[in-house]
């Protein structure tokens, strides 16, 4: 049983991608296609692909499109069906922390319900110093990543008794 949640972990910014975040989509936002994205890593001009090329093994994810640089094996999946990024492109090492990230912030919320879940939102955007409407962990980098872990951390500690 262990296996697959750790599997299912891995496939977190895919999960990520099918659902979007609820919080990330705003229904009044004109959803205007992206027709293009620089990688961030090599400025080049990233591609758009499907879910086949990303993730193989998810059939499920075929329908879904990516921005994809396979220079730098970055992608960032996109809202719904749509070509617009849910966040920045990530290569694997900024994957692996963004994970990471969710790991520690879903350990907050986790079987706690929507309510936990989007007051531990405001928690965490406080504690970083950034807007709610800003505070999407698809959106950070490796240093906000590590700030994530880190508030967490110590939120834990301080409510510990
Ligand atoms: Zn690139």
């Amino acid at each position: 049983m262990g296996e697959i949640a750790n599997d299912l972990t891995d496939d977190m910014m895919a999960i990520e991608a099918v659902r979007g975040t609820g919080a990330d989509i705003d229904p009044e936002r004109d959803e205007e296609p992206e027709d293009e994205i620089f990688c961030p890593y090599c400025d080049k001009p990233a591609t758009l692909v499907t879910g086949e090329i990303i993730y193989p093994h998810r059939l499920d994810l075929y329908e879904k499109q990516f921005w994809y640089c396979e220079l730098c094996n970055a992608y960032v999946g996109c809202h719904g069906l749509t070509s617009m990024p849910l966040g920045t492109m990530a290569n694997a090492d900024l994957r692996s922390w963004r994970k990471a990230a969710h790991n520690a912030f879903d350990s907050l919320w986790k079987g706690k319900g929507r309510k936990v879940r989007s007051s531990s939102y405001s928690i965490l955007a406080n504690i970083l110093g950034i807007d709610l409407d800003d505070c999407h962990i698809g959106q950070m980098d490796i240093a906000m990543c590590k700030s994530v872990i880190e508030a967490v951390k110590n939120s834990k500690e301080s409510t510990t008794t």
